[in-house]
Protein backbone atom coordinates (compact mmCIF):
# COMPACT_ATOMS: atom_id res chain seq x y z
CA UNK A 1 0.00 0.00 0.00
CA UNK A 2 1.67 3.22 -0.78
CA UNK A 3 -0.11 5.57 1.22
CA UNK A 4 2.98 7.72 2.07
CA UNK A 5 0.68 9.92 4.75
CA UNK A 6 2.04 8.62 8.49
CA UNK A 7 0.42 10.73 11.07
CA UNK A 8 0.92 8.28 14.06
CA UNK A 9 -0.10 7.87 17.69
CA UNK A 10 3.53 8.02 19.73
CA UNK A 11 2.22 5.98 22.68
CA UNK A 12 -0.41 4.46 24.22
CA UNK A 13 0.14 6.89 27.20
CA UNK A 14 -0.82 9.51 24.43
CA UNK A 15 -4.64 8.74 24.08
CA UNK A 16 -7.59 8.18 25.41
CA UNK A 17 -7.59 4.94 27.30
CA UNK A 18 -9.89 3.14 24.95
CA UNK A 19 -11.93 -0.22 26.77
CA UNK A 20 -13.64 -0.69 23.18
CA UNK A 21 -12.20 -4.00 21.58
CA UNK A 22 -10.04 -3.86 19.08
CA UNK A 23 -11.50 -5.79 16.05
CA UNK A 24 -9.98 -7.44 13.05
CA UNK A 25 -12.16 -8.58 9.81
CA UNK A 26 -9.53 -11.49 9.75
CA UNK A 27 -9.70 -13.48 6.99
CA UNK A 28 -7.36 -17.14 6.51
CA UNK A 29 -7.02 -17.96 3.02
CA UNK A 30 -3.67 -19.06 3.41
CA UNK A 31 -4.82 -21.48 6.42
CA UNK A 32 -7.38 -23.37 3.57
CA UNK A 33 -4.30 -24.45 1.53
CA UNK A 34 -3.07 -28.33 2.62
CA UNK A 35 -2.04 -28.77 5.70
CA UNK A 36 2.03 -29.25 4.71
CA UNK A 37 2.20 -25.46 3.94
CA UNK A 38 2.71 -23.94 6.82
CA UNK A 39 2.26 -25.02 11.12
CA UNK A 40 -0.43 -23.86 12.93
CA UNK A 41 1.12 -22.15 16.03
CA UNK A 42 0.14 -19.28 18.01
CA UNK A 43 2.73 -16.40 18.95
CA UNK A 44 4.29 -16.91 22.70
CA UNK A 45 3.39 -14.23 25.49
CA UNK A 46 5.69 -11.80 26.19
CA UNK A 47 6.80 -10.74 29.82
CA UNK A 48 5.58 -6.45 29.25
CA UNK A 49 4.64 -5.73 26.14
CA UNK A 50 4.55 -1.87 25.91
CA UNK A 51 3.59 0.30 22.91
CA UNK A 52 6.59 1.81 20.58
CA UNK A 53 4.36 2.74 17.66
CA UNK A 54 0.96 2.29 15.61
CA UNK A 55 1.61 3.27 12.20
CA UNK A 56 -2.69 5.35 12.04
CA UNK A 57 -2.82 5.97 8.56
CA UNK A 58 -1.77 2.41 7.31
CA UNK A 59 -4.33 1.29 10.22
CA UNK A 60 -6.96 2.96 8.52
CA UNK A 61 -6.17 1.74 5.37
CA UNK A 62 -6.92 -1.73 6.52
CA UNK A 63 -9.89 -0.73 8.58
CA UNK A 64 -8.69 -0.85 11.80
CA UNK A 65 -9.13 1.68 14.57
CA UNK A 66 -6.16 2.84 15.54
CA UNK A 67 -6.87 4.04 18.60
CA UNK A 68 -8.31 0.46 19.93
CA UNK A 69 -4.99 -0.87 18.50
CA UNK A 70 -3.19 1.26 20.62
CA UNK A 71 -5.47 0.49 23.78
CA UNK A 72 -4.34 -2.06 26.36
CA UNK A 73 -5.67 -5.24 24.47
CA UNK A 74 -4.67 -3.82 21.62
CA UNK A 75 -0.90 -3.93 22.76
CA UNK A 76 -1.61 -7.26 23.39
CA UNK A 77 -2.60 -8.17 20.36
CA UNK A 78 0.74 -7.06 18.49
CA UNK A 79 2.83 -8.37 21.52
CA UNK A 80 1.05 -12.16 20.67
CA UNK A 81 0.10 -11.88 24.20
CA UNK A 82 -3.89 -12.46 22.83
CA UNK A 83 -4.74 -14.10 20.28
CA UNK A 84 -7.60 -11.67 18.22
CA UNK A 85 -11.27 -12.80 17.36
CA UNK A 86 -10.69 -15.38 13.90
CA UNK A 87 -7.17 -15.12 13.72
CA UNK A 88 -5.82 -18.56 12.96
CA UNK A 89 -2.16 -18.15 13.52
CA UNK A 90 0.49 -19.81 11.10
CA UNK A 91 3.82 -20.24 10.98
CA UNK A 92 4.84 -20.60 6.93
CA UNK A 93 6.75 -23.38 5.34
CA UNK A 94 9.49 -22.08 3.12
CA UNK A 95 12.91 -22.92 1.65
CA UNK A 96 15.62 -20.89 0.41
CA UNK A 97 18.93 -20.40 -1.26
CA UNK A 98 21.22 -18.48 1.16
CA UNK A 99 24.01 -17.14 -0.48
CA UNK A 100 23.86 -19.29 -3.33
CA UNK A 101 23.67 -22.50 -0.99
CA UNK A 102 20.11 -24.18 -0.80
CA UNK A 103 18.65 -25.08 2.20
CA UNK A 104 15.51 -27.54 2.31
CA UNK A 105 13.46 -25.99 5.32
CA UNK A 106 14.29 -22.82 6.57
CA UNK A 107 10.19 -21.41 7.31
CA UNK A 108 8.72 -18.40 9.54
CA UNK A 109 11.38 -19.41 12.81
CA UNK A 110 10.37 -16.26 14.22
CA UNK A 111 7.19 -15.07 12.75
CA UNK A 112 2.94 -15.49 12.72
CA UNK A 113 0.76 -14.97 10.13
CA UNK A 114 -1.96 -13.65 12.21
CA UNK A 115 -4.37 -13.71 9.11
CA UNK A 116 -5.08 -11.36 6.14
CA UNK A 117 -7.37 -7.94 5.95
CA UNK A 118 -8.91 -6.50 2.92
CA UNK A 119 -7.26 -2.70 2.44
CA UNK A 120 -9.53 -0.26 2.17
CA UNK A 121 -7.72 -0.25 -1.80
CA UNK A 122 -9.69 -3.70 -2.20
CA UNK A 123 -5.84 -5.25 -1.99
CA UNK A 124 -5.96 -8.81 0.54
CA UNK A 125 -2.77 -8.07 3.25
CA UNK A 126 -1.24 -10.01 5.68
CA UNK A 127 -0.71 -9.18 9.32
CA UNK A 128 2.77 -10.40 10.14
CA UNK A 129 3.88 -10.49 13.84
CA UNK A 130 7.48 -10.54 13.57
CA UNK A 131 9.98 -11.88 16.81
CA UNK A 132 6.70 -13.72 17.89
CA UNK A 133 8.46 -16.14 19.73
CA UNK A 134 9.44 -19.90 18.45
CA UNK A 135 7.61 -22.10 15.58
CA UNK A 136 8.35 -25.76 14.52
CA UNK A 137 10.95 -23.98 11.91
CA UNK A 138 12.74 -22.33 14.62
CA UNK A 139 15.81 -24.81 14.92
CA UNK A 140 18.48 -23.05 16.63
CA UNK A 141 17.01 -20.02 16.63
CA UNK A 142 15.02 -18.06 20.04
CA UNK A 143 12.16 -16.75 17.60
CA UNK A 144 12.41 -13.12 19.11
CA UNK A 145 13.59 -10.13 17.40
CA UNK A 146 16.47 -7.50 18.88
CA UNK A 147 15.09 -3.80 19.21
CA UNK A 148 17.12 -2.49 16.94
CA UNK A 149 16.18 -4.56 13.85
CA UNK A 150 12.64 -3.93 14.51
CA UNK A 151 13.11 -0.18 14.56
CA UNK A 152 15.60 -0.53 11.44
CA UNK A 153 12.56 -2.49 9.64
CA UNK A 154 10.22 -0.05 10.67
CA UNK A 155 11.65 3.13 9.39
CA UNK A 156 13.17 1.89 6.35
CA UNK A 157 10.43 -0.28 5.09
CA UNK A 158 8.22 3.52 5.39
CA UNK A 159 10.63 5.43 4.08
CA UNK A 160 10.80 3.03 1.12
CA UNK A 161 6.62 3.39 0.77
CA UNK A 162 7.37 6.79 1.45
CA UNK A 163 9.46 6.87 -2.06
CA UNK A 164 7.23 4.87 -3.85
CA UNK A 165 8.79 2.00 -3.63
CA UNK A 166 6.70 -1.49 -3.57
CA UNK A 167 7.41 -2.60 -0.38
CA UNK A 168 6.25 -4.47 3.15
CA UNK A 169 5.17 -1.80 5.64
CA UNK A 170 5.24 -1.96 9.52
CA UNK A 171 1.62 -1.13 11.19
CA UNK A 172 2.97 -0.75 14.83
CA UNK A 173 5.93 -1.96 16.80
CA UNK A 174 5.94 -3.23 20.59
CA UNK A 175 8.97 -3.76 22.88
CA UNK A 176 8.48 -7.34 25.10
CA UNK A 177 9.85 -6.64 28.59
CA UNK A 178 12.20 -9.61 27.74
CA UNK A 179 15.95 -9.63 26.60
CA UNK A 180 17.02 -11.23 23.96
CA UNK A 181 20.81 -12.65 23.62
CA UNK A 182 22.65 -11.81 20.38
CA UNK A 183 26.50 -10.44 20.84
CA UNK A 184 25.38 -9.10 23.98
CA UNK A 185 21.64 -8.80 25.92
CA UNK A 186 19.46 -6.42 23.86
CA UNK A 187 15.37 -5.58 24.56
CA UNK A 188 13.12 -7.77 22.38
CA UNK A 189 10.45 -6.37 20.01
CA UNK A 190 8.28 -7.16 17.88
CA UNK A 191 7.25 -5.55 14.76
CA UNK A 192 3.99 -6.04 13.08
CA UNK A 193 4.30 -6.21 9.24
CA UNK A 194 1.90 -5.91 6.43
CA UNK A 195 2.77 -7.30 3.21
CA UNK A 196 0.56 -8.35 -0.31
CA UNK A 197 1.82 -11.42 1.09
CA UNK A 198 4.70 -13.36 2.30
CA UNK A 199 4.92 -15.95 -0.71
CA UNK A 200 8.57 -15.96 -1.88
CA UNK A 201 10.86 -17.83 -4.18
CA UNK A 202 11.47 -19.89 -1.56
CA UNK A 203 7.94 -20.73 -0.86
CA UNK A 204 7.94 -22.52 -4.24
CA UNK A 205 11.18 -24.20 -3.80
CA UNK A 206 10.06 -25.69 -0.71
CA UNK A 207 7.78 -28.01 -2.63
CA UNK A 208 9.76 -28.21 -5.77
CA UNK A 209 13.03 -29.77 -3.71
CA UNK A 210 10.60 -32.76 -2.93
CA UNK A 211 8.86 -32.99 -6.33
CA UNK A 212 5.71 -31.96 -4.99
CA UNK A 213 4.41 -31.05 -8.45
CA UNK A 214 0.67 -30.86 -6.93
CA UNK A 215 1.80 -28.35 -4.05
CA UNK A 216 4.02 -26.37 -6.37
CA UNK A 217 0.23 -25.89 -8.85
CA UNK A 218 -1.78 -25.14 -5.67
CA UNK A 219 0.73 -21.95 -4.72
CA UNK A 220 0.97 -21.05 -7.94
CA UNK A 221 -2.55 -20.88 -8.75
CA UNK A 222 -2.68 -19.11 -5.17
CA UNK A 223 0.09 -16.67 -6.51
CA UNK A 224 -2.24 -16.02 -9.28
CA UNK A 225 -4.99 -15.51 -7.73
CA UNK A 226 -4.19 -13.37 -5.07
CA UNK A 227 -1.47 -11.11 -7.42
CA UNK A 228 -1.75 -11.68 -10.68
CA UNK A 229 -5.12 -12.12 -11.54
CA UNK A 230 -4.61 -11.31 -15.18
CA UNK A 231 -2.95 -14.34 -15.51
CA UNK A 232 -5.38 -16.27 -14.90
CA UNK A 233 -6.97 -15.26 -18.35
CA UNK A 234 -4.05 -15.84 -20.24
CA UNK A 235 -3.57 -19.38 -22.72
CA UNK A 236 -0.82 -20.50 -20.22
CA UNK A 237 -1.51 -18.87 -16.75
CA UNK A 238 1.77 -20.21 -15.19
CA UNK A 239 4.05 -18.71 -17.96
CA UNK A 240 2.03 -15.06 -17.37
CA UNK A 241 2.71 -15.57 -13.47
CA UNK A 242 6.29 -16.15 -14.52
CA UNK A 243 6.66 -13.23 -16.37
CA UNK A 244 4.37 -11.33 -14.23
CA UNK A 245 6.98 -11.62 -11.34
CA UNK A 246 9.81 -11.03 -13.31
CA UNK A 247 8.55 -7.44 -14.67
CA UNK A 248 7.46 -6.79 -10.92
CA UNK A 249 10.89 -7.42 -10.19
CA UNK A 250 13.07 -5.76 -13.24
CA UNK A 251 10.84 -2.41 -11.92
CA UNK A 252 11.56 -3.11 -8.46
CA UNK A 253 15.07 -3.64 -8.75
CA UNK A 254 15.35 -0.43 -10.75
CA UNK A 255 14.02 1.66 -8.62
CA UNK A 256 16.22 0.50 -5.39
CA UNK A 257 18.98 1.17 -7.88
CA UNK A 258 17.61 4.71 -8.34
CA UNK A 259 17.65 5.25 -5.10
CA UNK A 260 21.08 3.82 -3.77
CA UNK A 261 19.33 1.20 -1.58
CA UNK A 262 20.94 -1.84 -0.96
CA UNK A 263 18.72 -4.82 0.25
CA UNK A 264 22.03 -6.73 1.81
CA UNK A 265 20.91 -10.11 1.96
CA UNK A 266 18.69 -11.34 -1.32
CA UNK A 267 18.88 -15.08 -0.36
CA UNK A 268 15.79 -16.64 -2.53
CA UNK A 269 13.66 -16.90 1.00
CA UNK A 270 14.38 -13.46 1.08
CA UNK A 271 12.94 -12.42 -2.49
CA UNK A 272 9.03 -12.16 -2.77
CA UNK A 273 6.34 -12.95 -5.53
CA UNK A 274 4.53 -9.87 -5.18
CA UNK A 275 7.29 -7.91 -6.72
CA UNK A 276 7.65 -5.87 -2.82
CA UNK A 277 10.66 -5.45 -1.21
CA UNK A 278 10.72 -7.72 1.28
CA UNK A 279 12.55 -8.74 4.77
CA UNK A 280 15.01 -5.76 6.06
CA UNK A 281 17.89 -7.02 7.63
CA UNK A 282 21.31 -6.01 6.67
CA UNK A 283 20.11 -2.92 4.36
CA UNK A 284 21.30 0.59 3.91
CA UNK A 285 21.58 3.67 1.55
CA UNK A 286 24.98 4.38 0.64
CA UNK A 287 26.37 8.02 0.45
CA UNK A 288 29.17 8.12 -1.56
CA UNK A 289 28.42 6.40 -4.61
CA UNK A 290 30.16 3.14 -5.24
CA UNK A 291 28.82 0.44 -7.12
CA UNK A 292 30.69 -2.21 -5.12
CA UNK A 293 29.13 -1.15 -2.19
CA UNK A 294 28.90 -3.86 0.98
CA UNK A 295 27.38 -3.20 4.00
CA UNK A 296 25.95 -6.21 5.27
CA UNK A 297 29.14 -7.76 7.82
CA UNK A 298 28.27 -11.21 6.52
CA UNK A 299 28.52 -10.67 3.08
CA UNK A 300 32.04 -11.68 2.30
CA UNK A 301 32.27 -12.01 -1.25
CA UNK A 302 30.24 -8.76 -2.46
CA UNK A 303 27.52 -11.17 -3.52
CA UNK A 304 24.48 -9.19 -2.54
CA UNK A 305 26.74 -5.73 -3.63
CA UNK A 306 24.87 -2.44 -4.92
CA UNK A 307 25.76 -3.22 -8.12
CA UNK A 308 25.32 -7.05 -8.27
CA UNK A 309 21.71 -6.66 -7.44
CA UNK A 310 19.90 -7.18 -10.63
CA UNK A 311 21.96 -9.92 -11.81
CA UNK A 312 21.52 -11.72 -8.22
CA UNK A 313 17.46 -10.77 -8.58
CA UNK A 314 17.60 -13.05 -12.00
CA UNK A 315 19.75 -15.46 -10.47
CA UNK A 316 16.98 -15.86 -7.50
CA UNK A 317 14.21 -15.55 -10.83
CA UNK A 318 16.16 -18.21 -12.31
CA UNK A 319 15.43 -20.57 -9.25
CA UNK A 320 11.89 -19.66 -9.57
CA UNK A 321 11.29 -19.97 -12.97
CA UNK A 322 13.28 -23.75 -12.73
CA UNK A 323 10.14 -24.62 -9.79
CA UNK A 324 7.51 -23.83 -12.41
CA UNK A 325 8.95 -26.25 -14.98
CA UNK A 326 6.76 -29.07 -14.29
CA UNK A 327 4.00 -26.73 -14.60
CA UNK A 328 4.88 -25.12 -17.76
CA UNK A 329 4.95 -28.98 -19.11
CA UNK A 330 1.52 -29.20 -18.43
CA UNK A 331 0.99 -26.12 -20.05
CA UNK A 332 2.88 -26.10 -22.97
CA UNK A 333 3.11 -30.10 -23.73
CA UNK A 334 6.77 -30.99 -23.15
CA UNK A 335 9.95 -30.52 -21.10
CA UNK A 336 11.52 -28.77 -24.13
CA UNK A 337 8.84 -26.18 -24.66
CA UNK A 338 8.35 -26.14 -20.75
CA UNK A 339 12.19 -24.89 -20.96
CA UNK A 340 12.12 -22.44 -23.59
CA UNK A 341 9.19 -20.72 -21.87
CA UNK A 342 10.84 -20.45 -19.02
CA UNK A 343 14.21 -19.08 -20.86
CA UNK A 344 11.75 -16.81 -22.62
CA UNK A 345 10.46 -15.19 -19.88
CA UNK A 346 13.93 -14.88 -18.20
CA UNK A 347 15.08 -12.91 -20.95
CA UNK A 348 12.59 -10.30 -20.94
CA UNK A 349 14.20 -9.14 -17.41
CA UNK A 350 17.42 -7.37 -18.25
CA UNK A 351 15.37 -5.38 -20.98
CA UNK A 352 12.98 -4.40 -18.94
CA UNK A 353 15.19 -3.71 -16.02
CA UNK A 354 17.20 -1.33 -18.39
CA UNK A 355 14.63 0.29 -19.90
CA UNK A 356 13.11 0.99 -16.35
CA UNK A 357 16.17 2.23 -14.99
CA UNK A 358 16.98 4.42 -18.14
CA UNK A 359 13.41 6.16 -17.56
CA UNK A 360 14.24 6.64 -13.78
CA UNK A 361 17.73 8.04 -15.11
CA UNK A 362 16.38 10.42 -17.32
CA UNK A 363 14.07 11.63 -14.82
CA UNK A 364 16.43 12.01 -12.09
CA UNK A 365 18.59 14.20 -14.82
CA UNK A 366 15.70 16.47 -15.73
CA UNK A 367 15.17 14.98 -19.38
CA UNK A 368 11.54 14.67 -19.96
CA UNK A 369 11.90 13.38 -23.78
CA UNK A 370 14.03 10.81 -24.78
CA UNK A 371 17.08 11.49 -26.94
CA UNK A 372 20.06 9.19 -28.14
CA UNK A 373 22.84 9.70 -25.65
CA UNK A 374 20.75 9.90 -22.64
CA UNK A 375 22.10 7.26 -20.96
CA UNK A 376 26.07 7.73 -21.86
CA UNK A 377 25.01 11.40 -20.16
CA UNK A 378 24.02 9.44 -16.89
CA UNK A 379 26.77 7.04 -16.70
CA UNK A 380 28.68 9.60 -17.85
CA UNK A 381 27.79 11.11 -14.32
CA UNK A 382 27.51 8.30 -12.31
CA UNK A 383 31.27 7.28 -13.13
CA UNK A 384 32.27 10.88 -12.17
CA UNK A 385 30.39 10.27 -8.65
CA UNK A 386 31.98 7.32 -8.30
CA UNK A 387 35.37 8.78 -8.89
CA UNK A 388 35.31 11.67 -6.81
CA UNK A 389 33.08 9.69 -3.85
CA UNK A 390 30.01 12.06 -4.58
CA UNK A 391 27.05 11.55 -2.15
CA UNK A 392 24.41 9.78 -4.30
CA UNK A 393 21.34 11.34 -2.61
CA UNK A 394 22.35 14.63 -2.12
CA UNK A 395 24.07 14.95 -5.85
CA UNK A 396 21.03 14.49 -7.72
CA UNK A 397 18.72 16.17 -4.90
CA UNK A 398 20.84 19.33 -5.24
CA UNK A 399 20.85 18.70 -9.18
CA UNK A 400 17.60 19.83 -9.22
CA UNK A 401 18.50 23.43 -7.54
CA UNK A 402 21.26 23.52 -10.70
CA UNK A 403 18.54 22.68 -12.96
CA UNK A 404 16.69 25.41 -12.04
CA UNK A 405 19.61 28.24 -12.52
CA UNK A 406 23.34 27.89 -12.79
CA UNK A 407 23.97 29.26 -9.39
CA UNK A 408 23.13 26.13 -8.05
CA UNK A 409 26.38 24.70 -9.75
CA UNK A 410 28.20 25.39 -6.76
CA UNK A 411 26.11 23.04 -4.37
CA UNK A 412 26.68 20.17 -6.50
CA UNK A 413 30.36 20.21 -7.53
CA UNK A 414 31.43 20.71 -4.00
CA UNK A 415 30.04 17.07 -3.42
CA UNK A 416 32.89 16.01 -5.79
CA UNK A 417 36.43 15.06 -4.37
CA UNK A 418 37.57 17.27 -7.70
CA UNK A 419 34.92 19.61 -8.62
CA UNK A 420 36.18 20.14 -11.61
CA UNK A 421 35.01 16.29 -12.89
CA UNK A 422 31.24 18.11 -12.14
CA UNK A 423 32.48 21.28 -14.19
CA UNK A 424 33.83 18.83 -16.98
CA UNK A 425 29.96 17.02 -16.90
CA UNK A 426 27.92 20.20 -16.72
CA UNK A 427 28.42 21.90 -19.72
CA UNK A 428 26.78 18.68 -21.72
CA UNK A 429 23.77 17.82 -19.39
CA UNK A 430 23.20 22.09 -19.98
CA UNK A 431 23.22 21.33 -23.79
CA UNK A 432 21.40 18.37 -23.75
CA UNK A 433 18.51 20.66 -21.99
CA UNK A 434 18.58 22.89 -24.22
CA UNK A 435 16.44 20.67 -26.53
CA UNK A 436 13.71 20.23 -23.89
CA UNK A 437 10.66 22.73 -24.20
CA UNK A 438 9.40 23.20 -20.34
CA UNK A 439 11.01 25.63 -18.27
CA UNK A 440 13.39 25.62 -15.46
CA UNK A 441 11.23 25.75 -13.03
CA UNK A 442 9.16 22.77 -14.23
CA UNK A 443 11.86 20.71 -14.70
CA UNK A 444 13.54 21.54 -11.65
CA UNK A 445 10.14 20.46 -10.12
CA UNK A 446 10.01 16.99 -11.75
CA UNK A 447 13.15 16.54 -10.96
CA UNK A 448 12.71 16.97 -6.85
CA UNK A 449 9.95 14.49 -7.00
CA UNK A 450 12.38 11.99 -8.35
CA UNK A 451 15.52 13.14 -6.70
CA UNK A 452 14.03 12.47 -2.73
CA UNK A 453 16.36 14.92 -0.04
CA UNK A 454 15.50 12.67 2.52
CA UNK A 455 17.19 8.95 2.83
CA UNK A 456 16.91 6.90 6.38
CA UNK A 457 21.01 7.86 6.59
CA UNK A 458 23.02 4.93 8.40
CA UNK A 459 24.47 7.22 10.78
CA UNK A 460 21.24 8.58 12.01
CA UNK A 461 19.28 5.33 11.98
CA UNK A 462 22.41 3.95 14.08
CA UNK A 463 21.59 7.28 16.38
CA UNK A 464 17.81 6.20 16.24
CA UNK A 465 18.87 2.57 17.63
CA UNK A 466 21.42 3.75 20.48
CA UNK A 467 19.21 6.34 21.83
CA UNK A 468 16.10 3.92 21.90
CA UNK A 469 17.98 0.27 23.35
CA UNK A 470 20.19 2.47 25.59
CA UNK A 471 18.37 5.12 27.12
CA UNK A 472 14.54 4.12 26.01
CA UNK A 473 14.49 7.45 24.45
CA UNK A 474 11.99 7.09 21.21
CA UNK A 475 11.96 10.39 20.55
CA UNK A 476 14.92 10.51 17.67
CA UNK A 477 12.86 7.33 15.86
CA UNK A 478 9.80 9.45 15.98
CA UNK A 479 11.65 12.45 14.54
CA UNK A 480 13.67 10.72 11.72
CA UNK A 481 10.34 8.72 11.11
CA UNK A 482 8.64 11.72 10.24
CA UNK A 483 11.48 13.05 8.37
CA UNK A 484 11.82 10.00 6.09
CA UNK A 485 7.53 9.93 5.32
CA UNK A 486 7.93 12.87 3.14
CA UNK A 487 11.43 12.14 1.33
CA UNK A 488 10.84 14.91 -1.52
CA UNK A 489 9.70 17.55 0.55
CA UNK A 490 12.93 19.54 1.60
CA UNK A 491 11.94 21.72 4.60
CA UNK A 492 13.86 24.23 6.73
CA UNK A 493 15.44 22.84 9.97
CA UNK A 494 15.83 19.13 8.60
CA UNK A 495 19.52 19.95 7.11
CA UNK A 496 21.12 17.06 9.66
CA UNK A 497 19.32 14.62 7.67
CA UNK A 498 20.23 15.39 4.63
CA UNK A 499 23.84 15.82 5.13
CA UNK A 500 26.34 12.87 4.54
CA UNK A 501 27.73 11.57 7.53
CA UNK A 502 31.03 13.04 8.85
CA UNK A 503 34.30 10.72 8.29
CA UNK A 504 33.77 10.06 12.29
CA UNK A 505 30.23 9.24 12.20
CA UNK A 506 30.18 7.26 9.19
CA UNK A 507 29.00 3.45 9.40
CA UNK A 508 30.04 0.77 7.01
CA UNK A 509 28.65 -2.09 8.37
CA UNK A 510 25.12 -3.41 8.93
CA UNK A 511 24.06 -6.45 10.72
CA UNK A 512 21.56 -8.50 10.62
CA UNK A 513 21.02 -8.61 14.03
CA UNK A 514 18.80 -12.08 13.63
P1 LIG B 1 16.10 -13.87 7.81
O1 LIG B 1 17.57 -13.70 7.90
O2 LIG B 1 15.34 -13.00 8.75
O3 LIG B 1 15.59 -13.79 6.41
O4 LIG B 1 15.81 -15.33 8.33
C1 LIG B 1 16.28 -16.50 7.70
C2 LIG B 1 15.70 -17.71 8.39
O5 LIG B 1 16.16 -17.79 9.75
C3 LIG B 1 14.19 -17.71 8.47
O6 LIG B 1 13.77 -19.06 8.35
C4 LIG B 1 13.91 -17.18 9.85
O7 LIG B 1 12.66 -17.57 10.35
C5 LIG B 1 15.07 -17.78 10.64
N1 LIG B 1 15.39 -16.95 11.81
C6 LIG B 1 15.98 -15.75 11.81
N2 LIG B 1 16.11 -15.28 13.07
C7 LIG B 1 15.58 -16.22 13.88
C8 LIG B 1 15.42 -16.33 15.29
N3 LIG B 1 15.82 -15.38 16.13
N4 LIG B 1 14.83 -17.45 15.77
C9 LIG B 1 14.42 -18.42 14.94
N5 LIG B 1 14.54 -18.38 13.61
C10 LIG B 1 15.13 -17.29 13.08
MG1 LIG C 1 13.87 -13.80 5.61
Amino acid sequence: MNTPDTSEIASSAALDSDHGSVRFSFENTYARLPEHFYSRVNPTPVAAPRLIKVNVALARGLGLDPTALASEQGVEILAGNRVAARSEPLALAYAGHQFGYFVPQLGDGRANLLGELMGTDGVRYDIQLKGSGPTPFSRRGDGRAALGPVLREYIVSEAMAALGVPTTRALAAVTTGEQVRREAFFPGAVLTRVAASHLRVGTFQYFAATGDVEAVRILADYAIARHYSAAAESKQPYRALLDGVISRHAHLVAQWMLLGFIHGVMNTDNSSISGETLDYGPCAFMEAYDPQMVFSSIDHQGRYSYGNQPRIDLWNLTRLAETLLPVLEQETGSKEAALASANEALAAFAPQFEASQAAGLRKKLGLLTERDGDLELAQDLLRRMAANRADFTLTFRRLCDAAASADGDDGVRKLFSDPAAYDAWVVGWRRRLEDESDSAETRADVMRRANPAYIPRNHIVEAVIEAAVGQENFQPFEELLEVVSHPYEERPGLERYATPASPDERVLQTFCGT
